[in-house]
């Protein structure tokens, strides 16, 4: 089974003169149990990709599957159980006047979920905080634990796919390198397939094993970890962001 596949994919926004062409033209395959990073500045279309897998995105163009599964216009139940997504912004993704434990237990009825104890028990543990934060309400959480409750939110339904949006973005540089680790463990302990957006190529080069560069909409690249790690690039926006990066890339 293979796990994402796009191929040709064109989205825009809007139409005549107010039409923007966020991406143009983009072929990339995510083996299942791979970890694909999208990387380039803002406003490149890394976003835009994620959307228009999940159906967020309504014009598009081209061809996109999910463990052979190819999308149409609609996103039924079984694909957001099977694909998942985490935002940039943990302080905007979680309502602020619902408990953890009232979150999860919605997640998981949404996703017909029985044994819901026990199964948010062992979500808080996966995502290591202990069984004290379970009646927290997100003001009382700090930016790292509210991406930790969004992770969990995010396996509630037994995914095979996270979809990743600039995850650590928001939070302060102490906390990004031990989310980006959970994120790393978890993906093996659940034999998980990602796809991640970042501007940073540290952060990918850390994470992925294959990377796409994006510039103005387009592919302009495609790296291996390997390549990254030894600085090797062709197209002249990659050597950018390789010399900008400079030091940061590392095992
Ligand atoms: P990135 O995630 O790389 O920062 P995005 O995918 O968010 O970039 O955006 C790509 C381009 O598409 C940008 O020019 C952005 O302004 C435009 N865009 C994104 N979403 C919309 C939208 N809903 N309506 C109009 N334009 C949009
Ligand atoms: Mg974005």
């Amino acid at each position: 089974m293979s796990g994402i596949i796009i191929e040709n994919l064109n989205v825009w926004f809007g139409k005549g003169r107010d039409r923007v062409d966020a991406v143009k033209n983009a072929s990339l395959s995510v083996e299942l149990g791979q970890s694909f990073g999208l990387v380039g500045e803002s406003g490149s279309g890394k976003s835009t990709i994620l959307k228009a897998l999940t159906g967020l995105a309504p014009d598009w163009s081209g061809k996109m599957s999910v463990q052979d599964v190819t999308l149409g216009k609609k996103r039924d139940q079984e694909f957001f159980r099977t694909v998942q997504m985490v935002f940039q912004d943990p302080y905007a993704s979680l309502h602020p006047r619902h408990s953890v434990d009232q979150l999860l237990t919605e997640t998981l009825m949404l996703h017909g979920k029985t044994d819901v104890n026990a199964r948010i028990m062992r979500l808080l543990d996966d995502v290591g905080l202990g069984p004290t934060f379970r009646f927290r309400y997100p003001h009382q959480l700090s930016g790292g634990q509210r991406q930790r409750v969004a992770i969990a939110r995010a396996l509630a339904s037994e995914p095979r796919v996270l979809l990743l949006d600039e995850p650590t973005s928001a939070l302060d540089v102490s906390v990004q390198a031990e989310i980006l680790n959970l994120l790393t463990d978890l993906r093996a302990e659940h034999k998980l397939t990602y796809l991640m957006v970042s501007h940073d190529l540290a952060v990918v080069g850390h994470m992925c094993d294959e990377s796409a560069v994006m510039q103005h909409g387009e592919i302009v690249e495609m790296l291996k970890t390997e390549d990254l790690r030894r600085g090797h690039a062709e197209h002249p926006y990659t050597k950018h962001l390789l010399e900008s990066s400079a030091g940061y890339i590392s095992e």
